[in-house]
């Protein structure tokens, strides 16, 4: 991040003690200097003093509060700023899209175009999303937020540190360095744009949105392999509420474990990869639909689905199958009981689930129960959620810059 500030004068614990409290105050919405204190263990006078200065850098919202069973004058809590914000930009093989994240959590704005990006270089991608990345930061600045800082989420293999895509083979992109390129989506944000993988971003939108901040659900779902589908099947490995992305950010590959010896010809070079049945071409493949430059395929094998024709279902079943044996073996290998689907399995769910459930009875009985396999309810700005809320995390806890 090379637009970072330069390292502020506040030593290492101030710093620690600002993340915490900031990290209090967006855990629990309106909280008081006083809960502040009593759940950090610092000092009041500690927690007040980091407190004026996050209202001075414009971080963090005074709000009045009455809480239930208190009677008297209201309190002072606190809120992060939602007129400050970050950006989210995606590169898909067949969308590019934007979005603002407020720092309270909310999507305010998201720009989706369908374009066919295989095969197409980043100077051709780069300038349009640049485009889209200023429409985005205008209508922000026109509702009054701010975007301290962003992420560009890619279907691909990331090294973060260097900004490298190091393998996208669906876009066709291999070590591909972008650390020139990621500044020019928000040129004056004092925390830059970083780099992140499509499905390890998803996999924290359903973690910090979706299953796992649920709290009918959160429990079942503290661990859990998040499987998105799209032309490229990807992975995010959630363990203890935390995304485990491996020593080189690449761990939850699933679209690259193999399921067939003898499969076919998978887009990474290797044979029998779950991607090759279970991605989008794969599934038209073996259904009989084929490419055009529209995206009406997916209405085409619902349709065909839906009216009972035997090779759709059959090409749909077979995904789901395939899944089912991914899974298994990443369940048995990383003591994981729940899954979300996201993408293309999530519209495909009514075919796909029965299917995947029977392949894990099969494969891995009792391993993953019933209401352990779910869909993901982020829709299509998951990717974008989850890269958002990345940067607003990596903000805050870096906030001690921005302190004057
Ligand atoms: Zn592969």
């Amino acid at each position: 991040m090379s637009t970072m500030p330069s390292p502020g004068r506040v030593g290492d614990v101030r710093r620690r003690n600002v993340a915490l409290v900031l990290a209090g105050i967006q855990k629990n919405d309106g909280t008081t200097r006083a809960q502040l204190a009593a759940e950090s263990g610092l000092t009041k006078a500690s927690v007040s003093s980091i407190v004026t200065d996050l209202l001075e850098a414009g971080l963090v919202r005074e709000t009045s509060v009455t809480r239930d069973g208190e009677r008297g004058r209201p309190g002072t809590g606190l809120v992060l700023n939602p007129a400050r914000g970050a950006l989210a930009a995606e590169i898909n093989v067949d969308y590019l899209a934007v979005g603002v994240l407020d720092f309270k959590g909310d999507l305010t704005f998201h720009e989706t175009l369908e374009r066919h990006n295989r095969g197409s270089l980043p100077s051709d991608i780069l300038p349009l999303l640049v485009a889209m990345a200023q429409r985005a930061v205008t209508k922000a600045a026109a509702a009054g937020v701010e975007l301290l800082g962003g992420e560009l989420t890619v279907p691909g293999l990331v090294d973060v540190e260097r900004n490298v895509v190091l393998a996208a083979p669906n876009l066709g992109w291999a070590d591909v360095e972008l650390s020139e390129e990621l500044p020019k989506l928000l040129p004056v944000a004092p925390f830059g744009v970083s780099l992140s993988n499509e499905a390890n971003s998803a996999a924290l939108a359903e973690l910090w949105f979706g299953h796992g901040a649920d709290n009918r659900t959160s429990e079942r779902f503290r661990d859990f392999l998040y499987i998105s589908g799209e032309v490229g099947v990807g992975g995010g490995l959630v363990i203890d509420s935390q995304l485990f992305a491996g020593p080189q950010g690449h761990a939850g590959e699933i679209g690259h474990v193999v399921v067939h010896p003898d499969g076919p010809v998978c887009a990474c070079g290797g044979h029998g990869c779950l991607e090759a049945f279970a991605g989008q071409n794969a599934i038209y493949s073996a259904a009989g639909i084929e490419w055009d430059s529209t995206s009406r395929q997916m209405a085409l094998l619902l349709q065909l689905a839906h009216d009972g024709d035997e090779r759709a279902v059959s090409a749909v079943e077979q995904a789901g199958r395939y899944l089912g044996v991914a899974v298994a073996s990443t369940a048995r290998f990383a003591n994981i009981s729940a899954v979300v689907l996201g993408g293309h399995f999530v519209v495909l769910e009514e075919l796909i689930t029965p299917a995947l459930r029977r392949s894990l009875d099969r494969h891995a009985p009792g391993l993953i129960p019933e209401g352990n396999v779910a869909v993901s309810g982020l829709g299509q700005t998951a990717a974008l959620r989850g890269a958002a809320e990345a940067s607003v995390r990596r903000i805050l806890n870096q906030a001690y810059e921005l302190i004057p």
